[in-house]
This record gives C-alpha cells, sequence and structure tokens, in this order.
C-alpha cells in the first residue's frame, strides 16, 4: 500500500500506526480482529462523564498543533445545555510537509472513526462531520467507506450496539483553503459559507456549528481515543515522559537522508529522531524549521531539547503539527522564507488588516533581498510588521506565519543582509 511515505519507526512502538500497511484498511473486519471497536464498547458502557474523565487523566492533548488538553474542551461542550452537539473530526491537513492524518485516514480508517463516536458520546453529541482536504481524494474515499461498513454492524446508527445512544457521522469536503484548518472557519465551511475565522469568543465548544455546542478534534487527537478508553489513563500516562503522555506522530522531511514517518514519545529530541530514524542530515546541519511553515527555526543547539511540552513552552516555541524540516548549508535562508512569504500571502483569507497587509507587504520585503536590493531598515519594517501581526490578527495564521521570519532575524540577519 502506497501512503505516499515511509515509516521509519519500529512496530514494537506503534500505537497509533500498529495496524497501517498491516491489515486492509478497507476491511472493517480486519480492524475488528485486531481488536477493534472494543474501546466504544467499553465506552459505551461506562457513563459519559467517565469517558471525559478517563481522557481528562490520560493527559491527551490536541495533536493538530495548539496541545489543547482534549479532556477540558470535552468538559465545555458536555457542560453546555443545547438540544443538539456537534462533534467535528479536523481532518483539513494543509500545513506544509505533514502527511500524519492522511497516512492515519488511508491505513487504519476505523481508529479514527472509533475515535469520533467515543468523543461524540462523551459530550453528547449525535450528529458529526469528518472535515477532509478536498484534495486528500483517497482519504475522502477510505473514510466514507469506513463509514458505511460501520454503519452496517451497527457502531453508527440509532440505539449503538443496544444503548440509546444515536449518532449519524457525514463526510465534509474542504475547498483547498490553508485557512480552513482552522476550527472556526472550517464550521463556515460546513455550513457553506467562506471559509472564514470567526471572532473569539465565543468558542466553538459552546458557540459552534449552527451556533450549537460542537467539539472539534484533530484527527490523531481522535486516534488516539480508543487505545485510552481500552487501555486506561495509567496505560496512556506510561507512556513517554511526565507531562507528556502517548506517542506522536513526527515527520522527517527537506535534507534528511531518508525522509518519513515515526511515530515515538515526546523525551526524544528532534536531533535523535532525525539520526536514529532518518539515517541522519544529508549535509552539514544548518537549521530545521519543526511544526510547518509557520512554525519556528531551530538551531543546532535547540535540537538536542526533548520535544517534551515543559522544555518546548520554556524555550517559547512549538512542535505544532510535529513536521521537521531539515536545511543543510546549502539553503539559502532568503530563499528559504520567500517560499513561505508567497504561501502564506496566498493563504491569508483577507478578512483582518493586519495579515491580509502585513503578509503582502513581508513578501515585497523579501523579495527585495532575493534582487540583492534590501536593507537594514527594510528588516525593521519586517520585525516591526511581524510584531504587529502576532498581536493584532485575527486568528493563528496571522498571528504564527510570522515564527519564521522573526527567528530568521535572530540567527541570520547577517546572511540575510549579504543576500
Ligand atoms: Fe484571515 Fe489572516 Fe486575519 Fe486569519 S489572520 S482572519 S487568515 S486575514
Amino acid at each position: 500500500m502506497n501512503y505516499h511515505a515511509k515509516i521509519l519507526s519500529a512496530e514494537k512502538d506503534h500505537v497509533l500506526l500498529k495496524n497501517v500497511g498491516k491489515i486492509d484498511p478497507m476491511s472493517i473486519d480486519a480492524y475488528i480482529k485486531a481488536g477493534g471497536y472494543e474501546g466504544l464498547r467499553k465506552a459505551l458502557a461506562m457513563d459519559p462523564q467517565k469517558v471525559i474523565e478517563e481522557v481528562s487523566e490520560s493527559g491527551l492533548r490536541g495533536r493538530g498543533g495548539a496541545n489543547f488538553p482534549t479532556g477540558r474542551k470535552w468538559t465545555f461542550t458536555a457542560n453546555a445545555k443545547a438540544d443538539q452537539k456537534y462533534i467535528i473530526c479536523n481532518a483539513d491537513e494543509g500545513e506544509p510537509g505533514t502527511m500524519k492524518d492522511r497516512i492515519l485516514m488511508e491505513g487504519d480508517p476505523h481508529q479514527v472513526i472509533e475515535g469520533i463516536i467515543i468523543g461524540a458520546y462523551a459530550v453528547g453529541a449525535t450528529k458529526g462531520f469528518i472535515y477532509i482536504r478536498g484534495e486528500y481524494r483517497k482519504s475522502i474515499e477510505t473514510i466514507t467507506k469506513a463509514i458505511a461498513d460501520a454503519e452496517k454492524k451497527g457502531f453508527i446508527g440509532r440505539g449503538i450496539l443496544g444503548s440509546k445512544f444515536d449518532f449519524e457521522l457525514y463526510v465534509a469536503e474542504g475547498g483547498g483553503a490553508y485557512i480552513c484548518g482552522d476550527e472556526t472557519a472550517l464550521i463556515e465551511s460546513i455550513e457553506g459559507k467562506r471559509g472564514e475565522p470567526r471572532m473569539k469568543p465565543p468558542f466553538p465548544p459552546v458557540v459552534g456549528l449552527y451556533g450549537k455546542p460542537t467539539v472539534v478534534n484533530n484527527v490523531e487527537t481522535l486516534a488516539n481515543v480508543p487505545h485510552i478508553i481500552k487501555n486506561g489513563s495509567a496505560w496512556f500516562t506510561k507512556k513517554g515522559p511526565a507531562g507528556s503522555p502517548g506517542t506522536k506522530i513526527f515527520m522527517l522531511v527537506g535534507d534528511v537522508n531518508d525522509p518519513g514517518v515515526v511515530e515515538t514519545t515526546f523525551d526524544r529530541t528532534p536531533m535523535d529522531i532525525i539520526e536514529t530514524y532518518g539515517k541522519g542530515v544529508d549535509g552539514a546541519f544548518k537549521f530545521a524549521q519543526i511544526g510547518g511553515a509557520s512554525g519556528n527555526i531551530f538551531t543546532a543547539e535547540m535540537m538536542k531539547n526533548p520535544m517534551t511540552y515543559d522544555r518546548m513552552a520554556e524555550m517559547k516555541v512549538s512542535y505544532g503539527t510535529g513536521s521537521i524540516f531539515v536545511a543543510n548549508e546549502s539553503r539559502n535562508v532568503v530563499e528559504f522564507l520567500s517560499t513561505i512569504a508567497r504561501f502564506f500571502e496566498h493563504e491569508s483569507c483577507g478578512k483582518c488588516t493586519p495579515c491580509r497587509e502585513g503578509t503582502h507587504r513581508i513578501r515585497q520585503i523579501i523579495e527585495k533581498f532575493e534582487f540583492g536590493e534590501g536593507t537594514i531598515s527594510d528588516l525593521e519594517l519586517l520585525e516591526e510588521l511581524a510584531l504587529v501581526m502576532k498581536k493584532a490578527a485575527l486568528c493563528g495564521l496571522g498571528q504564527a506565519c510570522v515564527n519564521p521570519f522573526l527567528d530568521a532575524l535572530r540567527y541570520f540577519k547577517g546572511e540575510i543582509l549579504a543576500n
């Protein structure tokens, strides 16, 4: 089976990837034989509040980049009073260098679906959507078939497995906009509107899809849920260091000898992951960008730190989606920044002025350096623009897309000026 990425880590260390490439993703029977849907059976025998407590105690945090505690998010929706609640699985994976959600959807779709059903039961949602990136045709096809099979087996529908719980699940296709990875833009898109972020508060767990309480979780986050319920929160917390439990899927891209996908625990350092699984850096290491196009730049020294939530917070960085783009000495920093600047100028939805104008001006400034015309005052303006965007942009795109520019000014100012 072709997942467009090689799995580099060892099978014995896998939780989320354990079935990928091992069972037929189109066969629900193969998933059930491998222990699938046991977590759902167990969850349905529990009080929904107990399911939330188990997930809270596991310490699971969102794997889409924001790291928000999953149990706490579920509590907001569970406590909200409404005649209708929703769950949405965010599968609009648009971050450059990131392909973990596609691998999970195409390699083990029922693991994701089982996580969604358990999440829905926990928060009291009777309808759900998987919002899949429109370019992911294979994922859409695989998940659509898996939902139909789950309905036939009684895992989705009325009175699931003899319980009083009813649940419907639908696929929503994205239209190709990066911004729809933002949960409120995604909600607008499902409602049939232009995908633009909403003003917050109110937040979706309380006022979400069609104004109803809506929990939105990433694919990888939800894929963890069946394992946590089936094996218990203590099993989960024992994996990985204190405060950063469970495993994470990291992606090695760029100048790595053997690029691919790795599932491992958070106590690993990025350089250790590259050397252990990716056969090291292809050439001399210059820098890495971790977490996608808006991710922070990591120097060689920073690459020696474990990727725990605490250590990342101390360093004031994030691992975002978990993609690790490696740049060797032959990479030109201005060219690297130019690619990012063009990407975000294109993907800015234009709703707020700081980001609409800021991404445009940043691209123009970086282009001056590409043509050898940039000056120190251009860099001062770039920094000022970036700091304003970080504070004033409406959503995460505008606030975070300046990270690589601010980091490059810190580490590569001389090289940018000399370009
Ligand atoms: Fe749109 Fe950018 Fe403003 Fe977000 S920050 S709302 S992407 S213009």
